[in-house]
């Protein structure tokens, strides 16, 4: 028996897997065996966790008054397009912020001490990143890549800071909101707003559950489900997924093919901070707000000589 440790963000999960299957990404498939088991202590052991956003039960996500929401004008891009829709939207919003460029002083505002170095323009093709199998989508933590580029992503979305959009739109920040239903559905209007100024809106399933724990067709619910909440609030079907607590199966990147994704995003820790680092940006860790959190984090892609990047451009 192998045992895997994946650590996350705010804890440190442990899996033991009948058979666990390394990916190209790093990345851990907990196995069929011993996943019932593996489900009850996970969830038990997550949820005991008050301040874990993902575990709140689930909320009522319809909010037909939402404004931005239903007033989004790509609610007819077409899902089908490889390049995908979220990608051109964010791509749009973010050329034209690139354009007029971020306010001289917003740095100092935000705490850091020097402007954010432009990112690179987009490369030209996507870096090759390796299918987990055939059909499937590539797991990756990291992008293969030689920019000075690192890309921001935030889970669940429990936070709705207006500060945070403050953020993202003074620092043209490009920032990937992987969202789960049941946790940002109450505000979706907040997540409009968000879009509005250049971030990226992705799929973190319906309920945040552990994936491993449920069947192929209980995935499938949960990642299809939230692709068809996006696309009712957003009008769009994201490519890019994160399953809950970084855990998926082989049933997770059927289902996940299956919904429409194209690559199955997991996170590292950035210590040190490479080129082409998927980051996690922890909501609110100690009492802090998310977005000192962020700006902490900038700090340190700061210092390492990197710079923010849309991850669409290079997934
Ligand atoms: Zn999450």
């Amino acid at each position: 028996m192998r045992k895997r440790r994946i650590t996350a963000p705010r804890r440190a999960i442990t899996v033991n897997a009948g058979r666990a299957i390394t990916t190209t990404a790093g990345g851990t498939i907990a196995a069929t065996a011993g996943r019932a088991v593996a489900a009850a202590l996970l969830a038990g052991t997550l949820c005991l966790s008050g301040s874990l956003s993902g575990c709140a039960p689930p909320a009522d996500p319809a909010d037909p008054a939402d404004p931005v929401a239903s007033a989004d004008p790509v609610a007819s891009a077409d899902p089908a397009d490889s390049v995908g829709p979220v990608g051109r939207l964010g791509g749009k919003a973010a050329r034209e912020a690139a354009a007029h460029g971020p306010p001289e002083d917003a740095y100092r505002r935000w705490g850091l001490d020097a402007p954010l170095a432009p990112a690179p323009s987009p490369p030209a093709r996507r870096p090759p990143v390796r299918a987990a199998g055939p059909g499937l989508p590539p797991v990756v933590d990291r992008v293969p890549t030689r920019d000075k580029v690192v890309f921001l992503t935030f889970d669940d979305g429990a936070e709705k800071d207006p500060r945070f959009v403050d953020l993202v739109r003074e620092l043209r920040l490009p920032v990937g909101m992987f969202l789960t239903d049941s946790v940002a559905g109450p505000g979706y209007a907040h997540f409009g707003r968000l879009r509005a100024v250049g971030a990226s809106v992705q799929n973190h399933t319906l309920h945040h559950p552990y994936l491993p724990g449920l069947s192929y067709a209980g995935q499938r619910a949960e990642i299809c489900g939230q692709q068809d909440k996006l696309k009712q609030r957003f009008g769009i079907r994201p490519r890019l997924f994160r399953p809950p607590y970084g855990e998926y199966d082989a049933d997770t990147l059927r289902a996940a093919a299956g919904c429409g994704i194209t690559a199955v995003v997991l996170w590292r820790d950035g210590d040190p901070l490479r080129p082409g680092d998927i980051l996690h940006c922890p909501e609110g860790r100690s009492g802090t707000s998310l977005t000192a959190s962020t700006t902490a984090l900038l700090r340190r892609v700061q210092e390492a000589g990197l710079t923010p990047a849309r991850l669409e451009d290079y997934l």
